[in-house]
């Protein structure tokens, strides 16, 4: 065998892993079909600014491990997601905060925006919430769920809230303080020089091939390593033969516009069912007045994400962890728990919605089992 270690596929996992295994004196080969490293988080330069052409990726995570490891690799630099909603026009600070609860009810204290709040949830008679609606309203009211979380979620995954499971919501912080900052995080940031930067320094020393799908070659490509560590879609792997599990696609309508601000903000959400995108990114202020390229570009990129249901030729997204999806993932799992040398990790691997931090951390702990024995 050439390789200790065949990784399949560019992204945060499979560059985890590379990393820590060619640290210790492991062979590793990395490859990816795409024709870039850094998976759904590779960064673009356009116009001197670094596009996120796979979505708005920021950086937040409690856990110091991870934090300390990505140092490495990275600067990050001090940006702190404050996103705001539209709503046919009305302007709202994300996520709800007593400058949402102030706009949305003119009330001014704490205890006013939880006595509104308590109102609105008693009149819904949401006591024990099952579903996404029912817990969004049990936890910020109707007036809240309506204008800014019905529709922008039903775009986004395409299904009724009553339909969909309560976890979703939980991301999203609901805080009696004027405070928008989006994610409750010890640290955030998004690293200087776009995160394809980053990922290539994980990679630094080791063999990548692009262009490369090992589902079309994987004969070839099995011969040459002990084991594989194996990102992609654990459906796609067993060529869906239990069927297909359901994620959501993202398209993005990139464009450069003559102008140096369009919207005054990194992201805005268009929370009205009516409105086709679900967001619009404007990538320069991921990075405005925090590095090199100041605040001084006249043109700008902006990025209109819409979302749909994924159809085979489209990139996955965010997997649907509803209960249906989740069983059918159980018994692919039982198909991987066969395939002795191969190991899934990742989004797409475990099928989980994950932030990037939590994908490290996943990887930095499959590290801490198979390459320390
Ligand atoms: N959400 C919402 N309105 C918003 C933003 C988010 O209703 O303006 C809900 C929506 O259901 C979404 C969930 O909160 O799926 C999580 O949002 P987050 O921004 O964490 O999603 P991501 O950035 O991972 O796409």
């Amino acid at each position: 065998m050439k390789y200790d270690y065949l990784v399949v596929g560019a992204g945060l996992f499979g560059a985890t892993f590379a990393y820590q295994a060619n640290k210790l004196g492991k062979k590793v080969l990395v490859i990816d079909r795409r024709l870039h490293i850094a998976g759904n988080v590779y960064t673009e330069k356009i116009e001197e600014i670094n596009v996120h052409k796979y979505g708005a990726h920021i950086f937040h995570t409690n856990n110091k491990i991870v934090w300390n490891f990505l140092q490495k690799f990275a600067t990050f630099n001090q940006f702190i997601n404050s996103p705001i909603a539209n709503y046919k026009g009305e302007i709202y600070s994300l996520p709800f905060n007593m400058y949402t609860f102030n706009k949305m009810w003119g009330v001014i204290t704490p205890k006013q925006a939880k006595e509104k709040i308590e109102e609105q949830k008693c009149k819904a008679r949401v006591n024990d919430p099952k579903n996404l609606e029912e817990q969004a309203i049990s936890l910020v009211g109707v007036d809240i769920y309506e204008k800014l979380i019905k529709g922008y979620t039903e775009k986004q995954w395409g299904r009724k809230c009553k339909d969909l499971p309560a976890f979703i919501i939980k991301r999203l912080p609901v805080r009696f303080t004027f405070d928008n900052n989006y994610f409750n995080a010890t640290y955030q940031g998004i690293p200087i020089g776009g995160y394809t930067k980053m990922v290539e320094n994980m990679l630094s020393g080791i063999e990548v091939r692009l262009g490369t799908d090992y589902l079309q070659i994987k004969e070839e490509y099995n011969n040459c390593a002990n084991k594989i560590i194996y990102t992609g879609s654990i459906d796609e792997y067993f060529d869906y033969s239990l069927g297909h599990l359901q994620y959501r696609s993202v398209r993005f309508e990139d464009e450069v516009l003559d102008m140096p601000n369009f919207q005054g903000n990194a992201a805005v959400n268009y929370t009205d069912r009516e409105t086709p995108w679900t967001r619009i990114i404007e990538h320069k202020w991921f990075e405005f007045g925090k590095n090199e390229y100041g605040n001084d570009i006249d043109k700008t990129v902006i990025s209109r994400e819409y979302s749909s249901e994924w159809k085979p030729g489209h990139e996955p997204y965010y997997p649907v962890n509803d209960e249906a999806n989740n069983k059918l993932y159980e018994n692919y799992k039982k198909l991987a728990a066969r395939e002795s040398n191969v190991i899934f990790g990742g989004r797409l691997g475990e099928y989980k919605y994950y932030d990037m931090d939590a994908v490290i951390y996943s990887a930095l702990r499959l590290c801490e089992s198979e390459l320390t024995n």
